[in-house]
């Protein structure tokens, strides 16, 4: 679900130690740029590190050199992409690398390099001739505009203690973040079931699974292995185990951090005269403040009130049916949702999540979500051979369908595995430049079952493929606002408009021409699926209702601690809190990147859901996707988000289409 940008994005060249060039294929495009670093051991990782912070040293020395004139931007772009070669795979290779010894080295590095960014981004002379520089049109006005901003909260403007503690705290900030990600993803946790309480679960699920010294089937708290338990399993006590595992996962110990990091960015925000993290991050995004984002937040909640209950009481009922009980008898847990959600699906719109994987197998299923940008977008993408991080992972080449030119390059690594990053989410770990001549690149990293996609996780593809094309389809002037270096409320906004291609027959059909063999899914089968998500949105809303606003008021001024809040704040919806589950605990989104920003979900969808106005009834439009790719996702961030939806739409945006949603 998630975006991932290096922050104050800085980044080198690409140097002959760490990157080798990729053999091309005969006749096809080729690998855009320089190729992944193959990295082995720690030792290379760290080889790198040195020499890429070396070059970055190198470089920043350079351009300090460089008189603010009219070619001054181009030149700090010029560092910042150097910059961001050296860094960006690091930053990456950290979540997905197979080898746990190569995850800590470049772990280790990640901490040198946030020093070296938070150092420039207090680089005095920087921000002189950032501030001296004429921009000569709009572009170079925003790109000032930003570059500045970026100075400004990195702390060039304080008073040299105050400075010293700024850089402290980010140093610190990142290293706490980075320790909260490790203890999910290195935590390994299995939790054992007899097959009996299996039973209702896909075998395919467990049958293969280790088992314990008791003949107890061992599953972990992946994706592919989690949900079937907590939607299918008709032992609630199996149920209710997985549930409670999950959120436990992380434990006390990312609770004492996830306190300290929203401690210490308060501390960060009062640096700067803000009372809070929300209130220091919200001035430089659509919403412009946080009592904007809260009045937002109150709206959407009004909104989803009633829709709410009404999920919850036919997910009360569907259990007093199901346990022959009577209602007043019958209380839903929380690891009951799933469950008979999943039961409800079946009865009232006869639609099974896992009935349709055999339709949707994983391989195909990125074949197909690359046909509907090759057939809105006219772009094309080919495979390429690559030496990555694990066998699995793959490289695309994205080129123009009419002219042949390569565009960007995309890796994609879709199965899960130990130690491996457990969600959905993309790195753009380089970006475009036209005025460089510098194509972008991103990877995308899901944690898909083998034996198929259900129209849900088919749906999480497309939405992560859409921030993969955001980064690969940006073109703009510069790599500093590059794709989805955009403000963070909008850039949700891409992914989004696409969640609800799939449920369109036009785009349904692109499927049987990637996959010939593969049986079509039926219509009828998918708008059932489309009626069932309808009926689960106004709890699905609540939720996210639940997490912004939770978000919200972690970075508020009082900084509270986590459990006690959390408890506060989910003991006051309709289903409580459970005692002993700390669902913060692997809330990765407000411990990372997206602290005092998950509500951009929400803001980001109100535009999504605006956007995709524009392709009523014409979803694969190649006129319309075309001007979306030019107005929207080719500019990236080197314009106001609110000035690209006016470009396409031909008018301001409107939360109309959301409420209407919300309401029907
Ligand atoms: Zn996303």
């Amino acid at each position: 679900m998630l975006v991932v940008n290096s922050w104050f994005r800085v980044s080198m060249a690409c140097t002959a130690i760490v990157l080798v060039p990729l053999g091309a294929w005969a006749d096809g495009p080729s690998w855009p740029g320089p190729a992944f670093p193959d990295w082995r051991s720690p030792g290379q990782v760290k080889q790198a590190c040195d020499a890429g912070l070396r070059q970055a040293g190198a470089a920043l020395r350079q351009l300090e050199e460089v008189a603010p004139t009219a070619g001054w931007i181009a030149a700090y772009d010029a560092f910042y992409a150097t910059t961001e070669d050296a860094h960006g795979p690091v930053e990456f290779i950290r979540h997905v690398h197979p080898d746990a010894k190569v995850r800590d080295a470049a772990e280790a590095c990640e901490l040198r390099w946030q020093d070296f960014l938070t150092r420039v981004g207090q680089n005095e002379r920087l921000y002189r001739a950032a501030r001296a520089v004429e921009p000569a049109d709009d572009i170079d006005r925003e790109a000032l505009r930003q570059t500045i901003e970026a100075f400004e909260d990195s702390g060039v403007g304080l008073a040299p203690a105050r400075r010293t503690r700024a850089r402290e705290l980010a140093n610190r900030i990142s290293a706490l973040g980075q320790q909260f990600d490790k203890n999910i993803r290195d935590s390994a946790t299995r939790v054992p079931f007899t097959p009996a309480e299996l039973v209702g679960v896909p075998a395919a699920v467990w049958k293969g699974a280790r088992r314990d010294a008791q003949g107890r089937v061992l599953l972990g708290l992946d994706y592919p292995s989690y949900y079937p338990v907590v939607e299918h399993a008709q032992s609630p006590a199996a149920r209710e185990r997985m549930w409670r595992a999950k959120m436990n996962e992380g434990g006390a110990a990312n609770i004492r951090l996830l306190g300290e990091i929203t401690r210490l960015r308060r501390d960060y925000a009062r640096l700067f005269g803000s009372d809070s993290y929300a209130d220091f991050m919200l001035r430089r995004r659509m919403a412009r403040d946080t009592a904007s984002a809260q009045r937002f937040l109150d709206d959407v909640q009004q909104a989803v009130r009633e829709g709410e209950q009404r999920d919850l009481a036919a997910l009360r009922e569907a259990k007093a049916r199901h346990l022959d009980q009577p209602l007043d008898k019958t209380t839903l847990e929380r690891w009951d949702v799933l469950f008979y959600t999943e039961r409800l699906r079946k009865e009232r719109f006869t639609v099974d999540e896992e009935s349709f994987r055999p339709y949707f197998p994983p391989q195909e299923s990125l074949q197909f979500v690359m046909r509907i940008a090759e057939t809105m977008f006219g772009v094309r993408y080919t495979p390429v051979p690559a030496k990555l991080w694990h066998p699995e992972a793959q490289a695309y080449a994205v080129s123009d369908a009419t002219t042949g030119k390569p565009l960007a390059g995309l890796i994609v690594d879709l199965y899960p595995r130990d130690g491996k990053y457990g969600h959905a989410a993309v790195w753009s770990y380089r970006s475009g430049s036209t005025l460089a001549g510098r194509l972008p690149q991103a990877a995308l990293v899901v944690n898909f079952d083998r034996k198929g996609l259900t129209i849900d996780e088919l749906d999480t593809l497309l939405h992560e493929f859409g921030h993969a094309l955001h980064a690969n389809l940006s073109a703009t002037r510069y790599a500093l606002n590059a794709g989805t270096s955009t403000q963070q409320d909008f850039v949700e906004a891409p992914s989004q408009m696409l969640e609800d291609w799939i449920f369109d027959r036009p785009v349904l059909k692109l499927f049987t021409e990637v996959c010939p063999r593969c049986e079509p899914v039926p219509d009828e089968l998918v708008e059932k699926a489309r009626a069932a998500r309808e009926f689960t949105k106004g709890s699905l809303t609540a939720r996210q209702h639940l997490y912004a606003a939770y978000d919200l008021a972690l970075h508020g001024p009082d900084a509270p601690e986590p459990m006690a809040q959390w408890r506060r704040m989910e003991g006051a919806t309709s289903l409580g809190h459970v005692p002993g589950t700390m669902f913060p605990a692997a809330f990765s989104h407000v411990a990372g990147g997206y602290g005092a920003g998950y509500y951009g979900y929400l803001w980001s969808l109100v535009v999504a859901m605006d956007l995709r106005t524009a392709f009523a009834g014409k979803r694969l439009d190649a006129t319309v996707g075309r001007r979306y790719r030019d107005t929207v996702l080719g500019q990236g961030g080197q314009r106001p988000p609110q000035q690209l939806v006016h470009d396409f739409l031909g008018r301001d945006t409107s939360p109309k289409a959301f409420y209407d949603y919300l309401a029907r």
